[in-house]
């Protein structure tokens, strides 16, 4: 620890908080964070020795597991050729071609850095597309940092129990509206009152910023209609959830298509790379074929394409890979059944495929309010216990845990033995 402690207070006289992203500074825990000096397959190195098998994945990325050989040699090929070009390459082709043969419903796509950007012009493609300003978003939903979606988020505003950013005009989060999760009649009440003014409705189809929240059977499907009925384009926020609970992203598994998609984390391999595609309607709306404007000096990055590109050929190729992690998550979500069963914790854990999270609440926790009631002091506890065994976890009770296709049955073995010990620490 001596390491990763003399590092971080230096990092926070230099940087806010000490950290590139706020989540990282490990506030909600109060620890000191571990500072990461290389990571492997499933496993992640800290600076002062310590090997954690890991379950952060980059927050997403790093299905493959992390340094995946093929993903690196890739990258290397591409960067002796030059780090950015600001022009056109053949492999940006080739990576959208691919995000469209994947996701059912995207028939164009544009590239951009980071989930933030794609949401953000998304979201503007949809309000020129409309000629209409409003958006809907979910309560404990998040969406990047985009001034309009740091209403009512999750993720780190949620963690640092902040409902709302400073910084954002008043004029600007009055056109965000939002709904209860899982509730269909809070949206419907949205569209009666003000359809037609509406843009767009933004929701993660399984949300993994409140924590991991599926969707109630019929909650898409609904959302598909209320917003085919008024004019309004469905934006499906897949950063976490594509190419995660499938090749095909959540609209592949439910089986709803939306209008537009956002997509990010693992089509870049862990490089610095998303989307935003959907109908072909409305991304001609985007410049230079349309009116809405959206740029980028990195957009299409040469590493960051070659990163993605080689990332989901291995995935199209190797179904087996989404297998493997939800097998091995289904023995996680089991380990966490069975010792709340046994150590009488109030606790639930929700799983969809490799993503999953534990709630320290009685309750089922189907939206904001249920995930909200978690008992913080107990996650802490718990994170503690968990880290002091080498698991390394999200340290905050509004993540998702994210299982990879190179999760080691001697990994699994491990971290059961760690939910053991962590969940058993109350008992008197
Ligand atoms: N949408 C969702 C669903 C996310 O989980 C995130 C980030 N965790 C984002 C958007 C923003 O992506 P980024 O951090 O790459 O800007």
């Amino acid at each position: 620890m001596d390491k990763s402690q003399n590092i971080f207070e230096k990092a926070c006289r230099l940087m806010p908080g000490g950290v590139s992203s706020p989540v990282r500074a490990y506030r909600a825990v109060g620890m000191t964070p571990r500072f990461i000096e290389r990571a492997k397959g499933s496993h992640i190195y800290d600076v002062d020795g310590h090997d954690y098998i890991d379950y952060i994945g980059s927050w997403g990325p790093m299905l493959l597991g992390h340094a995946n050989p093929e993903v690196a040699e890739a990258v290397c090929q591409v960067v002796y050729r030059g780090t950015s070009y600001g022009a056109p390459t053949e492999g940006e082709v080739t990576l959208c071609e691919m995000l469209i043969d994947a996701m059912p419903s995207v028939e164009m796509v544009r590239l951009v850095n980071s989930g933030t950007e794609a949401v953000m012009s998304a979201i503007r493609a949809a309000r020129g597309y409309t000629g209409r300003d409003y958006i809907v978003k979910f309560e404990g939903c998040y969406h990047g940092h985009s001034d309009g979606l740091l209403v009512k988020a999750g993720s780190g505003l949620m963690t640092q129990n902040v409902p709302d950013s400073a910084g954002v005009p008043e004029a600007y989060a009055s056109k965000t509206l939002t709904a209860v999760y899982n509730d269909l009649d809070s949206v419907k009440a949205l569209f009666e009152a003000c359809g037609e003014q509406i843009a767009a409705l933004i929701v993660e189809p399984v949300a993994a910023n409140m924590g991991v929240v599926l969707p109630k059977p019929g909650f898409l499907e609904g959302l598909r209609k209320i917003t085919e009925d008024y004019g309004s384009i469905l934006i499906f926020d897949e950063v976490i959830t594509g190419f995660r609970l499938g090749y095909s992203g959540a609209q592949g598994h439910y089986k709803v298509l939306p209008d537009m998609t956002a997509m990010g984390k693992i089509i870049g391999g862990g490089m610095p790379l998303a989307a935003y595609g959907g109908r072909k309607e409305i991304m001609e709306m985007v410049a230079p074929s349309g009116p809405v404007y959206q740029a980028g000096t990195l957009s299409g990055n040469p590493a960051a394409v070659a990163a993605g590109v080689k990332t989901l050929e291995i995935l199209k190729a190797h179904p087996e890979i989404y297998t493997q992690a939800e097998m091995q998550a289904e023995k996680l979500e089991k380990a966490f059944l069975e010792n709340i069963e046994k150590y009488h914790v109030d606790a639930v854990c929700n799983r969809a495929g490799s993503l999953m999270s534990i709630f320290f609440t009685k309750q089922p926790v189907t939206d904001y309010p249920s995930a909200a009631s978690s008992d913080l002091e107990r996650f802490k506890e718990y994170f503690a216990v968990m880290l002091a065994e080498d698991i390394y976890i999200a340290p905050s009770q509004f993540e998702a845990l994210f299982v990879s296709g190179v999760h080691s049955d001697e990994d699994i073995r491990k971290t059961e033995t760690a939910i053991g010990k962590a969940l058993g620490q109350w008992q008197a």
